[in-house]
C-alpha cells in the first residue's frame, strides 16, 4: 500500500479489514472515510467467491460450491465433530495429479486458486460454522479440489493469513496439507518457517502399484519420496502422516501392508487408513475382514494406526469426490 497521498496507517487498518475481520467490501470499512472509500473503489475491486450451492448431509456434513469471479466453480466441505469444525479448502480449480479413483482427478487442470480465493473458502464457511454448528471452524485441511504443493506460494501466502495475528491468528497446529508427494514442495515445505501439519497421500508402498494408482509416482518415485521425508522428519520432529486407501483387491493384501511397513520403518509414522468413497471408476471398498486384517498386521509392527470413518458420502462430499462440471 498504499494509493498516492495516503498515511501509513490506513494500509495497517485496511489489511485489517481485509484479513482479520474479512469484509467483502470497502464499505464495510467503517474507519477510513468515505473519501478513501471511493478512491479504492475506483482503482480496486472485490472478486470474491460466493456461495452459489450447497447440499447437507445427514451427517451434519456440508459442501459448499463457491462460484469464482471467472465463473469457475471449485467445492468445500464443512465437518463437524463434538466442539471441533473441521474445514476442508480446495487449492486449485482441477487437479493435475489424475489419480485413478478420484474424482477431481478426472477433471483435468485447471487453474491455481489465488490465495484470497482459498481465504474466502474459509470466511465463508466460518460464517456457516458458526449459524449451523454455534462453533467457528476449528481445524482446516488443504485436502479439496486440487494438489496443494503445485499451488505453493499462494497455499503459504494464505497460511500465513489465517495463522498471522494481523491475520485470522488460527493456530499452524490446527491447518494440515495433503499432498500427492510432491517431493520438491516437502523439500521447500520442511525449509519453510512456518509450517502447517503434512500428510501423504501414499496408497501403496509398491511402485508398480502406485504408479497405477498415483501417476506422479513417475516423477516422484517412493524411493526419493522416503528420502525427503526422512529430511523433513529430520527437521520438524514429527511423525510421518501417510493417508491409505483401501481399495479391494487392489492394496489391501497382507503382502501390501508387509510392504507398507517396511516402507515406513524409515522414520515414525501414524497411518490413516481411509474407506474409499465411491467415484466413476471400477474401485470398490476393502471387505471388512481383509480392512481388520491389514490393521492388525500393520498394529503388530507397532505401527500408529488410525481408521478414517468417512463423512458426507450422501452428497458427493467425501475426499475425491469433489467435482464439478465448469462453465
Ligand atoms: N492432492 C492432495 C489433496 C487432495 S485429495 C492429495 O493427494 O493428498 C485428499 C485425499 O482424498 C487424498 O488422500 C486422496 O488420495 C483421497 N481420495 C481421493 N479420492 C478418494 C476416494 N474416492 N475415496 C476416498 N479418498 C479419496
Amino acid at each position: 500500500m498504499v494509493l498516492a497521498g495516503e498515511k501509513l496507517f490506513r494500509a495497517k487498518q485496511i489489511h485489517e479489514w481485509l484479513w482479520k475481520k474479512g469484509v467483502g467490501s470497502f464499505d464495510e470499512m467503517n474507519n477510513i472515510g468515505k473519501a478513501l472509500q471511493e478512491k479504492l473503489k475506483e482503482t480496486f475491486s472485490f472478486q470474491r467467491a460466493r456461495i452459489e450451492v450447497e447440499a447437507r448431509s445427514s451427517d451434519q456434513t456440508v459442501k459448499f460450491g463457491f462460484r469464482l469471479h471467472d465463473d469457475k466453480m471449485i467445492e468445500g466441505v464443512l465437518i463437524p465433530s463434538g466442539q471441533r469444525v473441521t474445514a476442508c479448502v480446495s487449492t486449485q480449480v482441477g487437479c493435475a495429479m489424475h489419480c485413478a479413483f478420484c474424482a477431481t482427478g478426472q477433471m483435468g487442470f485447471i487453474r491455481n486458486l489465488h490465495f484470497s480465493e482459498i481465504f474466502d473458502q474459509f470466511i465463508l464457511m466460518n460464517q456457516k460454522a458458526q449459524e449451523y454448528y454455534g462453533n467457528p471452524i476449528s481445524n482446516i485441511v488443504y485436502m479439496g479440489m486440487g494438489e496443494p504443493l503445485l499451488n505453493y506460494s499462494n497455499v503459504m501466502k494464505s497460511i500465513d493469513l489465517l495463522t498471522s495475528p494481523e491475520g485470522q491468528g488460527l493456530s499452524p497446529q490446527r491447518i494440515t496439507l495433503s499432498t500427492a508427494g510432491i517431493i520438491e514442495g516437502i523439500r521447500k515445505l520442511a525449509d519453510a518457517d512456518f509450517k502447517p501439519g503434512l500428510a501423504v497421500s501414499l496408497h501403496s508402498a509398491d511402485p508398480k502399484k502406485r504408479i497405477h494408482l498415483m501417476p506422479v509416482t513417475e516423477h516422484n518415485p517412493l524411493d526419493k519420496l522416503q528420502e525427503v521425508l526422512k529430511y523433513y522428519h529430520q527437521k520438524t520432529g514429527e511423525r510421518v502422516t501417510f493417508e491409505y486407501l483401501l481399495l479391494n483387491g487392489i492394496n489391501d493384501s497382507q503382502r501390501d501392508a508387509e510392504v507398507l511397513a517396511n516402507y515406513c520403518r524409515a522414520f515414525p509414522v501414524k497411518i490413516n487408513l481411509i474407506e474409499f468413497n465411491a467415484t466413476d471408476s471400477p474401485f470398490q471398498q476393502s471387505e471388512p475382514e481383509n480392512v481388520r486384517r491389514f490393521i492388525q498386521f500393520l498394529e503388530s509392527r507397532n505401527m500408529v494406526v488410525n481408521l478414517r470413518r468417512s463423512r458426507g458420502k450422501d452428497i458427493a462430499a467425501a475426499c475425491g469426490q469433489l467435482v464439478k462440471k465448469q462453465a
